[in-house]
């Protein structure tokens, strides 16, 4: 692809980041005008304590509105956590579905700073000083909406044996084997607080 291509692909990638995109191009065109990119196994930290299991992999697209840009992403990558009944280390798969728009901060043609509308958001997305889309926060947020609260390993997990803390597979029996102390001690306990 040369560089005069007027339908880049991939990220234009000024500071290293494959999730920063320059668009100064798309802003200079009409109202209505739509770039795509593709994104390639992006890393990214979503913080809060989530992990992503692979890197995002997937499509963007940015639509010119007559303001700014709406931003829609369609990605899919995993979040790495742990099964709530059984405790096992479980992936689960996501898509990233972004629908934003993302307004400048400076304006192309004059130069001068866009001043928000009144009644407007003050949250809303904008683009750097040098017309860069950092995709990065806005990628966070959507992640963040997109983690299970009670992560399971498979929809039917079974969970632990409260008898001997083994995850109950079809078939779970105990034989006359000795059981764990420790939850022998917790089953007594537990007779004991019943007895109140
Ligand atoms: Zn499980
Ligand atoms: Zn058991």
């Amino acid at each position: 692809m040369s560089a005069s291509d007027p339908r880049p692909t991939r990220p234009v990638d000024p500071i290293g980041d494959p999730l920063t995109f320059a668009v100064s191009g798309v802003l200079a065109e009409a109202p209505g005008s739509v770039r795509e990119y593709q994104i390639d196994n992006a890393s990214l930290d979503p913080g809060e304590g989530l992990v992503l299991s692979e890197a995002l992999t997937g499509g963007m697209r940015l639509l010119r509105t007559n303001r700014g840009l709406i931003v829609e992403t369609d990605l899919r990558t995993g979040l790495a956590g742990e099964c709530v009944r059984c405790l096992r280390p479980t992936i689960t798969l996501i898509r990233v579905r972004l629908q934003e728009e993302v307004l400048p901060t400076i304006d192309l043609g004059s130069g001068l700073a866009v001043v928000l509308e009144e009644g407007e958001d003050p949250e809303t997305a904008r683009l750097t000083d040098h017309h860069e889309l950092e995709l990065r926060p806005l990628l966070v947020e959507a992640i963040s909406l997109e983690a299970p609260l009670a992560p399971v390993c498979e929809e039917n997990c079974p969970g632990l044996c409260i008898e001997c803390g083994e995850r109950l597979v079809p078939g779970h029996a105990h034989g006359d084997g000795p059981i764990d102390p420790r939850l022998e001690a917790l089953r007594a306990f537990r007779v004991d607080a019943d007895g109140e």
